[in-house]
């Protein structure tokens, strides 16, 4: 049978959620084999992202973990400033390693954020993955992509803006690594230190040098993942409902 695609995804409560999580269900249901590892950063699992999973029918995993208060991002914060979903990558990757057998299941895991969009054909692309895969990410690092540099067959560097000699100048969106890989190296996850060096300390606790990558989406040079980030919603006629007396949405319409 095919390697299972197992998508690990951080997601928290904000007005955008259950909008966000729909295109990504409605993305992965045409996805076979695909096990979505959900993680909610609250300290609880919340009833709008089990109702969503159940309705979806996908296979999935639904996990919390709560970052500490001061980790969180503050609305004045540069969103550089502090690295997201550490914690419940981790969360994620912790869970495979107790309940998914090496052994016996072929796997490749790949970290899916929330608010990106996904091409079908990604998952066509990975599903191969040996060690681990890289290709070109949309609009990251503040460019229309970036991506490795794949000379004969190799990855040889990083077209990035941002510190391109960093050893794996690459977004969370643009690889996916073998399962077997993080039973290789029990202690390898995420690191609340780094920001914007994330997915390079990842990759180097892994095990993986440059030498290891498998360049997909021909060699690298096409699109098929964009780190889109979506705005926030302008509500604030909500309070100005309520300045006027008057009630504002009904709560008990889930949005
Ligand atoms: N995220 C989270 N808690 C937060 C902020 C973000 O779990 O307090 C999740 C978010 O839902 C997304 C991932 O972490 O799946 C990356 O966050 P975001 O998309 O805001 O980061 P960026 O794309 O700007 O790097
Ligand atoms: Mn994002």
């Amino acid at each position: 049978s095919i390697p299972t695609i197992y998508a690990i995804t951080p997601t928290y409560a904000r007005p955008v959620q259950k909008a966000e999580l729909t295109r990504l269900a409605n993305t992965f249901v045409s996805v076979p084999n695909f096990h979505w590892i959900i993680v909610e950063d609250a300290a609880e699992r919340s009833e709008l992202v089990s109702s969503l999973l159940e309705k979806s029918g996908l296979k999935y995993t639904q996990l919390n973990e709560p970052t500490p208060r001061e980790d969180k991002l503050k609305p004045s914060d540069p969103n550089w400033l502090k690295p997201r979903g550490v914690l419940q990558r981790n969360k994620g990757l912790s869970w495979l390693r107790k309940n998914v057998d090496a052994n016996r299941t072929d796997g490749v895991v790949y970290f899916a954020d929330d608010d990106n969009v996904y091409d079908l054909e990604l998952f066509k692309e990975m599903r191969s993955t040996k060690k681990v895969s890289v290709w070109p990410v949309g609009f990251a690092g503040y460019l229309r992509y970036e991506r490795p540099i794949v000379k004969r067959g190799k990855v040889v560097g990083w077209f990035t803006y941002w510190k391109p000699e960093r050893q794996f100048a690459i977004d969370m969106a643009g690889f996916a690594v073998n399962l077997k890989l993080f039973f290789d190296h029990p202690w390898a996850e995420f690191s609340r230190v780094n920001r914007g060096q994330m997915e390079s300390y990842l990759l180097s606790s892994l095990g993986v040098t440059l030498n290891d990558l498998e360049p997909k989406a021909d060699d690298c040079t096409k699109v098929l993942v964009w780190h889109t980030r979506t705005e926030a919603p302008n509500l604030t006629n909500e309070k100005k409902l309520k300045a006027a007396g008057k009630s504002g949405t009904d709560l008990n319409v889930e949005v």
